[in-house]
């Protein structure tokens, strides 16, 4: 409960990264494997704000949230 995975996977160019929570309320942040390292990195970063904020859980848009991250 609580962990945090990460996996790589090949997505279109456009989404760099997403995050989901599952039932067992772990999350798991998926990376494209077309971003550098660095970018990757920064991807990873900004997926864990949203787990930290409770991004996951909320009802508001996801625009709005990504508005505020
Ligand atoms: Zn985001």
């Amino acid at each position: 409960m609580n962990d945090v995975y990460c996996r790589v996977s090949r997505m279109p160019y456009h989404i760099r990264a997403f995050v989901m929570e599952d039932t067992e309320g772990d999350y798991t942040v998926t990376l494209n494997d077309h971003l550098s390292d660095e970018a990757m990195l920064k991807a990873a970063e900004h997926e864990l704000s949203h787990i930290g904020e409770g991004d996951t859980r909320s009802e508001e848009h996801f625009s709005a949230l990504e508005n505020k991250r």
